[in-house]
């Protein structure tokens, strides 16, 4: 299964999430490191037609509803909701009796703007763990969306803009999905706004947001900015002066992230399982054999060796998100 050009099936002779270009690759989702240019073929969910075409243009891609079923040289492949961002897929192989899944990346959190993750039983599993390590353990999301409203309203009161450092799709429109948008007005940097329009047109609702150049100067100051932490660190965050600085991504758990990040604010939201998650979603497959890909390898393998599991790494190229690629964290 594990190839120079990605993760393999032979008997399909297709690739999952392929780093470099192949004939047939089969997308989990649209994020920059799973979902390259230059393949000749691409299969992934329905839902994930606009964001990917956002990203990837003019490509020849068949899409899948999530549960719906095709054969391909006797594998019979099929995709399914992994909570991740809009249109995120795990997918799942059946071929001489064994079922195969690939998670992708996932969570288990609820999430409005995405289908919800769903256990699919199979023999072996192949799971992300970015943040597979037993310290991280996500907040409840209401807590979390209180505390963001709670530091707009505050800065908003005192004239100061509020500038929220997010990965541009996923977290920027699970974002905007969970506040309250009548605090003040929302405006997003150029980068999230062409997600936003995908994922309204596939039906997912978002408030009003607004480019910078709309807004006067007092609108501002009450403003929400969504922005990829380069931009909001960059010349383009300079525009905004005394305002208020935050960061959302599952990192910011980290004792140290946020004041090495030089944030004012960190919250806690992760578009990735928490430890709790990732258990819990291994136990739900049944799998008997667990492959742990980018992330927390070493540690989740050797975890999952003592609870008698079967279980190895596979190297990849996927992005660390560590190092503040645009991969949601
Ligand atoms: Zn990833
Ligand atoms: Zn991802």
């Amino acid at each position: 299964m594990q190839r120079p050009e990605g993760l393999y099936c032979p008997p399909g002779d297709f690739y999952i999430d392929p780093w470099r270009p192949v004939q047939r690759a089969v997308i989990t989702h649209a994020h920059a490191d799973h979902a390259r240019a230059g393949h000749g073929h691409y299969l992934a969910a329905a839902p994930a037609e606009g964001v990917l075409r956002a990203r990837l243009g003019g490509i020849t891609l068949q899409t899948l509803a999530y549960g719906e079923r095709i054969v391909h040289h006797g594998v019979t492949v099929s995709l399914h909701p992994a909570g991740h961002v809009l249109g995120s897929a795990q997918v799942r192989l059946e071929h001489a009796g064994k079922v195969w899944v690939a998670s992708g990346d996932y969570k288990v959190a609820p999430d409005p703007t995405c289908a919800a993750f769903e256990p699919v039983r199979c023999d072996v599993f192949i799971t992300e763990s970015t943040f597979g390590l037993p310290v991280y353990r996500w907040p409840d999301d209401r807590v979390i969306f209180g505390e963001i409203n709670a530091w707009w309203q505050a800065n908003a009161q005192a004239g100061r803009a509020s500038v929220l450092s997010c990965y541009s799709f996923g977290k920027a429109q699970r974002l905007l999905a969970g506040v309250d948008a009548s605090i003040g007005p929302v405006v997003v940097h150029g980068a999230v706004e062409p997600l936003n329009q995908a994922y309204r047109a596939a039906g997912v609702a978002l408030p009003a947001t607004h480019a910078v150049q709309e807004m006067d100067k007092v609108g501002l100051q009450r403003a929400l900015v969504l922005a990829p932490p380069a931009a909001s660190a960059g010349v383009w965050g300079r525009r905004f002066g005394d305002a208020s600085h935050a960061f959302a991504s599952g990192w910011m758990q980290l004792r140290g992230a946020r004041r090495r990040g030089g944030y004012d604010r960190g919250f806690v939201l992760s578009d990735h399982a928490d430890w709790p998650g990732l258990m819990g979603a291994i136990r739900a497959t049944g799998a008997q054999r667990v492959i742990v890909t980018h992330g927390s390898v070493a540690v989740m393998v050797r975890y999952l060796g003592g609870l008698g599991l079967q279980a190895q790494a596979f190297e990849t190229e996927y992005g660390d998100e560590r190092a503040g690629q645009e991969d949601a964290a």
